[in-house]
């Protein structure tokens, strides 16, 4: 596979949690993965020196892989490559080239392989045939109960992996039996990506018998559309059962049941009227299951003690970093969208693979 020199530039996303955005160099082209924007919300990652590039591509369509996208003038304008579910959140000003959500296509004169990430609706990660092979994982995850997640098959000298959650080891399935405390309690209010974590709760509150769930237009509509035309990314046997819970839930009206809505964060979207309408009331309990992004009502709420917190997983625990790097074989591991405080033991669990968050690597 090689295919002389090939390099990786860390733009932003490594050493601490930030919009993604990395620089891959091989056979005379620059390779753009990821265009994000936060956390905290308005971050940009800094391109004002980087130049034209000649593509960018991107994993899924959360804000802080995509967000950035207004920054494309400054790179000369690259076409925008990105599988067809993606492309469909985009502004109407972007013009995508199709990426498969699994396979193998080109780009650019470089062989690229997708599988689904587990994480998103069209959300990929992607391997190209460049130096030794590198892997670029974007968010994955490997224990949803909705996204399907394809391992991937081929061996990547180099990975650019989502550690997220660097050591935590927890897995989903004890996160239940935590989140069915709260629902015991009274009415719930779960602030939730439509586009990630929304639906996979909203699935496991059905297969638990809770009956009443209530959710914003938002959740709605990706529940119809992950039935219908979103159902590639599903995991098999479950469009069924999505179809049925997108015609058992309720729009939310008042503070009862459990309640799910976009955004995540509550700056934007129906949580941002929610929790300013509730805020100051003691009902309904309010969960955030995400990372709290910086200066949003998530953080306001958390610190003044109003909402509380807790993890549903959407990245890899430990043990699928580790089994990742060993099934692809990689020789060289960049950790991405954790803080750097997490190297030693990421590098110490990873051994003998090389654990960095300095760049520029080569690949
Ligand atoms: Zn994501």
């Amino acid at each position: 596979m090689n295919k002389g020199s090939a390099s990786l530039r860390l733009i932003s996303g490594v050493g601490k949690k930030g919009p993604a955005c990395f620089l891959i160099e091989a056979g005379g082209k620059r390779l753009l993965l990821d265009l994000g924007e936060g956390p905290p919300p308005g971050l940009m990652p800094d391109v004002a020196d980087l130049g034209r590039v000649d593509a960018l591509i991107l994993s899924h369509g959360h804000k802080d892989h995509v967000g950035g996208l207004e920054l494309l003038n400054g790179l000369g304008n690259p076409p925008v490559y990105a599988t067809e579910i993606v492309a469909r959140g985009l502004p109407e000003s972007i013009a995508a080239q199709e990426l498969p959500v699994g396979g193998q296509t080109d780009v650019l004169g470089i062989a690229v392989t997708t599988g689904r990430n587990g994480h998103a609706p069209g959300g990929i990660w992607l391997h190209f045939a460049i130096g030794g092979g590198f892997l670029y994982t974007g968010d994955y995850s490997t224990e949803s109960k909705l996204y399907a997640y394809d391992p991937p098959s081929m061996t990547a000298a180099s990975a650019l992996i989502d550690c997220s959650y660097g050591d935590y080891r927890t897995p989903l399935t004890q996160c239940w039996d935590k989140l069915a405390a709260f629902v015991e309690r009274g009415p719930l209010l779960l602030p939730a990506p439509p586009n990630g974590r929304g639906p996979e709760i909203a699935l496991e509150f059905m297969r638990h018998g809770v009956s009443e769930i209530f959710v914003d237009d938002a959740t709605q509509k990706a529940l119809w559309r992950l039935g219908d035309i979103d159902h590639i990314s599903l995991r098999d046997g479950v469009a069924t059962e999505i179809e049925r819970l997108a015609q058992t839930v309720k729009p939310i009206d008042g503070a009862r049941g459990v309640m799910i809505a976009g955004s995540a964060d509550g700056a934007s979207g129906a949580t941002k009227k929610l929790l300013a309408a509730w805020e100051h009331q003691s009902e309904p309990a309010i969960l955030f299951t995400g990372y709290v992004n910086p200066t949003t009502p998530a953080e306001r709420l958390t610190k003044n003690g109003r909402a509380q917190t807790m993890r549903w997983n959407v990245h890899p625990r430990l043990s699928d970093t580790v089994a990742l790097v060993q099934s692809v074989k990689a020789r060289t591991v960049i950790p991405a969208f954790c803080d750097r405080a997490q190297l030693p033991a990421l590098a110490a669990a990873l051994t003998p693979a090389r654990v960095t968050m300095d760049g520029p690597v080569e690949i």
